[in-house]
């Protein structure tokens, strides 16, 4: 209750990446006793979901990690040793195994959960100390295919759209994105444009959502056919002469494929393939692209396939050839999943260098090299594995030492019966994470307990580029220590961390990030990460500002659109229209297999529960994993409604409780992602050939009643 309250502190929510500005309120005794929404942010106005309103509940929540921990071998106790026991341990460890079969034989796993600045120097440490090239993040798992697509299309990554774009668009398509659920203060956003002003809301998914419930066309599509839905779009809308061809001459490349090859995707053919009535789809179409401003966005429904990235790419074709992108209310927009899956991807070097650079890029690696004071020979000229490719490379025996960082694989991974046993395999692990009792520690050798959340500072960026600050509300927990000195106490333990100058305080790296961000000028245009106007101070004034903001910026809004101007990050300042040819290589029902399986969030509840599996109200509304079944299909089955079914895959089995509900079409279960030991045991691995992301949602299982 407010009364309670002696001091109102500013930060961010720490879960999706909506990014909603919180106040977290400390009693007398400097104990956190509740949190509400900020009023004067852009983002949220005021408002928070269940998961933000509960967020102060984390800093006492059980299985917290008090002390490092370490131990020989996985199958014996724990002991608990000290901070500088466990890091010298750790760097002996990864020396040792780096001498014996090659720098690569260590991989680093990491997260969308950290703060930008813990990124930041993560990075340094793994690429300009450690110096692995198998360092990726579990965004690969989320956002990798919308990055590889936007990539592909516009020639760099970074949403060009934002929230406010809801208030000016004619025309809403969502491919793939539950937001009452995944993002309710994004569609609370929406929710509240679209009392102000009546526009239709088109959205594609084989499930009845929430979001679906309220369309004014639902399209139940066949799961892993988006392609051919919008090649059939793309079909009406240039056959009947309803493209932007003043935009497309003007800022694109590649207009002639495109048309050719969806000469082969009229609606009626489409319709076979995709399951949507051909006449649905010519009026979609045509809504869509008569709308004077028309807008798309996604999430994992597009992102997790073996067509993640050409969804992603063919979304922006059809935004391209509208004439739909940079404009107000037209706009390609993945809606991102975690709080900070925008940061990885801007300064982590997981997959690269920070602020967008690349290691197969000479310019790139010399910059990085001359700011860190190293030898550029010392950076790989590729990018190495990806999450999905090294816990293979664990089972070959490529990789022999693993460090996971805040994110937890035995739950989130496709097919974790083979996660385990990779794990099995290692030589080496360490686990640093906020909780002791995460499912990965059951393998580590060694555990490094972190702080959470508001006992650390940093930023985040949102899915609108917009950052904004985390600040400590309170000190670490017992023993536990901020992210940003566990990297920094290791890399004193390498030899160029000696040479690589680690700054104290997070603000300090935060300038750093500014200087290296300065009239970033990818492929000669100054319109990409640009952060070098911003100053926490600022942040906080304007409760988060969008990049680019440059140091000749005025006021505090930044930039709520790229590609106004129509110039992209091409060569040719054109972006690329490609040609996105549909091959079926989804795993489909068949007769022994005869539904389809598709995972999904819950509202309550956040990634593998490690957070919200441990604050009460969370459980009490969501504690148990469920299956959502037709009652058609349960009645063909003699299966009832709460009883407990066995679900098998080819990869391994899953006991659930029935939930009969028409949400699901008849030929589809749904299971939410969250929970250890279910639906992930029976997921595939298969990956797309541009993201690595898995195709977590087209799989296919049988059921049998227990
Ligand atoms: Fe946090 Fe996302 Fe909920 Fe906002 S919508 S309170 S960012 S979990």
């Amino acid at each position: 209750p407010a009364k309670k309250v002696a001091q109102w502190k500013y930060t961010t929510c720490n879960y999706c990446s909506t990014g909603c500005s919180i106040e977290i309120g400390l009693d007398e005794n400097q104990k956190l006793v509740t949190s509400r929404g900020h009023a004067g942010a852009d983002v949220n106005r005021g408002k928070l979901c269940i998961k933000g309103l509960l967020e102060h509940d984390l800093f006492n929540s059980p299985g917290r990690g008090t002390e490092p921990l370490i131990r020989d071998k996985h199958f014996h106790p724990f002991e608990q040793t000290s901070w500088d026991n466990a890091l010298d341990t750790t760097a002996e460890q990864i020396k040792k195994i780096q001498k014996q079969y090659g720098r690569d034989a260590f991989a680093i796993i990491s997260t969308g959960q950290l703060l930008t600045e813990e990124f930041y120097t993560l990075g340094k440490l793994a690429r300009g100390c450690i110096g692995t090239n198998n360092y990726d993040g579990n965004t690969t798992l989320c956002m990798a295919s919308a990055v590889s697509g936007y990539k592909r299309s516009f020639g760099s990554d970074g949403p060009p759209g934002c929230y406010d774009d809801f208030e000016h668009t004619h025309c809403l398509m969502a491919f793939g994105s539950n937001l009452p659920e995944q993002h309710p203060i994004i569609y609370w956003r929406l929710k509240e444009a679209l009392e102000k002003r009546k526009f239709p809301l088109i959205v594609v998914d084989p499930r009845v959502t929430m979001l679906a419930q309220f369309a004014d066309i639902h399209l139940p599509i066949t799961p892993g056919t988006d392609c051919v839905l919008i090649n059939a779009m793309l079909h009406v809308i240039i056959n009947e002469g309803l493209q932007d061809q003043a935009y497309i001459d003007a800022h694109t490349q590649g207009f002639e494929e495109v048309k050719a090859l969806v000469q082969d995707y009229d609606p009626k053919t489409a319709q076979h393939i995709c399951g949507i009535d051909e006449d649905k789809i010519r009026t979609v179409a045509r809504l869509y692209a008569k709308a004077p401003a028309a807008m798309s966005i996604w999430t994992m429904g597009i992102n997790q396939s073996t067509h993640g990235s050409d969804g992603v790419a063919n979304i922006n074709n059809l935004n391209l050839i509208t004439g739909n992108i940079g404009k107000p209310g037209g706009t390609s927009l993945s809606i991102t999943g975690q709080c900070n899956a925008m940061g990885t991807r801007e300064w982590s070097s997981c997959s690269g260098l920070p602020g967008y650079r690349y290691l197969e890029n000479e310019t790139d690696r010399q910059e990085i090299a001359d700011f860190w004071g190293i030898d550029p020979e010392f950076f790989p000229k590729k990018r190495g594995l990806a999450e999905t490719d090294i816990f293979p490379a664990i089972e070959t025996g490529e990789i022999k030492g693993l460090w996971i960082v805040a994110t937890n694989p035995m739950t989130s991974m496709p097919n974790t019966g083979r996660i385990r046993k990779a794990l099995e395999k290692l030589d080496f692990l360490v686990v640093q994470d906020v909780y002791q009792d995460v499912e990965m520690n059951q393998y580590a050798h060694v555990y490094l307990p972190a702080a959470v959340w508001a006992e650390k500072q940093g930023c985040h960026t949102n899915t609108e580029r917009r950052v904004n600050l985390i600040d400590n509300a309170l000190p670490p927990f017992a023993n536990a220590k901020p992210d940003f000195w566990i990297f920094n106490q290791l890399a004193k333990r390498f030899e160029n961390g000696k040479r690589i100058h680690f700054p104290d305080q997070p603000e300090q790296a935060f300038e750093e990030m500014k200087q290296l961000s300065k009239g970033r000028n990818a492929y000669g245009k100054e319109r990409t990460l640009d952060i070098s106007g911003m100053s926490y101070e600022k942040i906080i004034q304007a409760r988060g500002i969008q990049w680019p903001y440059r140091e000749s910026d005025t006021g505090l809004k930044g930039a709520p659109r790229l590609y106004t101007d129509g110039k992209f990050q091409t060569a040719s300042g054109k972006a690329n229209l490609l040609p996105i040819k549909f091959v079926n290589n989804n795993e489909q029902p068949c007769q022994q297999y005869p539904f389809w399986l598709n995972s999904g969030r819950v509202v309550e509840h956040f990634h593998t529960r490690t957070r919200t599996g441990k604050i009460g109200n969370c459980n009490k509304f969501s504690p148990t994993p469920y299956m959502e079944m037709n009652p058609d299909a349960a009645l063909e089955l003699g299966v009832e409604h709460q009883s407990y079914v066995r679900l098998t895959s080819r990869r391994g089995d899953a006991v659930v409780m029935v939930q009969l509900t028409h949400r699901v079409p008849r030929n589809m279960v749904f299971i939410p992602f969250h929970f250890h030991d279910c639906v992930n045991r029976l997921t595939l691995g298969l990956l797309d050939p541009h993201s690595r992301q898995p195709a977590f949602k087209q799989c296919s299982v049988r059921i049998e009643a227990v």
